[in-house]
């Protein structure tokens, strides 16, 4: 489909692939080289390919240009498994952080009726309350917890 394709890009240096908005310049990241659309002939491919036809791209167009840089290439994957790296360990730190506290923030119990069905007042609506009930609300600004059940702040 050729609207898969529009706005893909790449660089004949270093055999980049990239995905550029309209009103970005048109110039490859990893060198600041020239980048050119992809070629008609992958229109008829949907991106369920983009692998397939970033490798056949590489062999047929970018190493057979005069522009092409090995080193350029070894740059830009350097570069790109640098990036997979990076993103992978945040993953793992991500999903580590998620399995210590699965239960969410710990439960705070209303002083006054027991119930712990009680949620945390915010900035925001503390914010709304102060604007709506002006300086007579100040009061309730040092409470930080709301009871569901008996309706106190504390
Ligand atoms: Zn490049
Ligand atoms: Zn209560």
């Amino acid at each position: 489909m050729k609207s898969d394709w529009e706005g893909r890009y790449y660089c004949k240096k270093c055999g980049a692939t990239l995905l550029i908005p309209p009103w970005e310049e048109k110039a490859c990241k990893y060198r600041g080289s020239n980048v050119y659309p992809f070629p008609e002939e992958y229109y008829k491919y949907t991106l369920a390919d983009l692998d397939k036809v970033k490798t056949d791209l590489r062999e047929k167009y970018v190493k057979t240009s005069p522009e092409y840089n090995p080193r350029s290439a070894q740059f830009r994957e350097k570069t790109q498994a640098r990036g997979r790296a990076k993103r992978a360990a945040m993953d793992a730190a991500k999903a580590a952080g998620k399995t210590s506290s699965p239960s969410g923030p710990p439960k705070v119990e209303c002083p006054y009726c027991h119930s712990t069905s009680t949620k945390k007042i915010s900035t925001l609506s503390k914010a709304a309350h102060t604007y709506m009930f002006g300086i007579f609300s100040m009061s309730r600004n040092s409470k930080n917890f709301h009871c569901n059940k008996c309706g106190a702040d504390f």
